[in-house]
């Protein structure tokens, strides 16, 4: 049996994955559960869902796309690279747990032999009840991202976003080129976020296996070991954060620069805050 999940049913595969849901996530999610928009869904007949906090999470991590273990458990992150994610997130379980934090995808099935969509390995096709619609490889992620990745963040609001990989990078935050974002923070107007960079863990286990590129897993586990420690900072200090979305639109028609009201944090950091609970793997 191919869909090890999905011999579950969703509402089930929806008590597991979450620690916390509202009733308008649980509405997005069954209706992402039913999305059929694309010819991505083909391959493997199984929509995505994303794992933890579905109500007010204070994290967001961005994947790329389902592999193959996470399309059998629908579970993001819960293959071989998923569970490098995990052991980092566990080291720092304090802040990154259930309760915090949210994990997503920038698409929500999985492409054909886990090759993100591009030219190379299309076509591709928008598809609708009455037609179907070769596009180019780049309209199909748009579209998914906009159809449910961004709906969710949009709806559950975290106030910090960690994009990992390059395709997440770029479709979240539109910056190209994960070697010189990474490790670094930036706040993301559109969705009132402050967001973080890192590399993609399938990458990074990768260059486990390569001499020459040992050090990006250490760049890695730093780059969770900076967000661990440094998020509060961002969380407790910036204003923005603690907007309502009213003041935040008046804010930004005003054209107040309460960016300038902000400032980052110096070299030396506050340490980590303590919130109970772990991210299992
Ligand atoms: S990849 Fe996205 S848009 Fe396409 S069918 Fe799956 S959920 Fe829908």
């Amino acid at each position: 049996m191919y869909n090890k999940g999905a011999k579950m049913e969703i509402t089930e595969i929806l008590s597991r994955n979450f620690s916390v849901m509202s009733d308008e996530y649980r509405k997005f999610a069954l209706e992402k559960d039913a999305c059929r928009a694309c010819s991505v869904y083909k391959n493997y007949k199984q929509v995505g869902q994303s794992e933890g906090n579905a109500k007010g999470p204070a994290f967001m991590f961005i994947g790329e796309a389902l592999g193959r273990d996470e399309v059998q458990e629908v579970r993001p992150f819960i293959g071989r690279a998923g569970q490098r994610l995990r052991k980092e997130m566990r080291k720092h379980s304090k802040v990154l747990n259930r309760k915090t934090t949210i994990i997503s995808n920038l698409l929500a099935c999985r492409p054909k032999d886990n090759k993100f969509p591009s030219q190379k390995y299309g076509p591709y096709f928008l598809t609708t009840s009455r037609s179907e619609r070769k596009v180019h490889a780049a309209s199909v992620v748009d579209h998914c991202s906009k159809r449910w990745l961004f709906r969710e963040i949009k709806m559950l609001k975290p106030k910090i976003i960690v994009t990992l990989g390059s395709k997440s990078l770029e479709f979240v935050t539109g910056n190209k080129g994960i070697t010189v974002n990474r490790g670094r923070w930036e706040f993301l107007g559109p969705f009132k976020a402050w967001s973080f960079a890192t590399f993609h863990p399938s990458y990074v286990m990768r260059c486990d296996n390569d001499e020459s590129k040992s050090y990006i897993s250490d760049q890695f586990n730093e780059d969770i070991k900076k967000i661990a420690q440094t998020s509060h900072y961002y969380l407790s200090h910036d204003p923005r954060l603690k907007m309502s979305e009213e003041e935040w639109q008046q804010e930004q028609a005003l054209d107040v620069s309460i960016n300038l009201k902000f400032s980052e944090p110096g070299p030396l950091l506050v340490p980590g805050f303590d919130l109970p609970g772990g991210f299992d793997g």
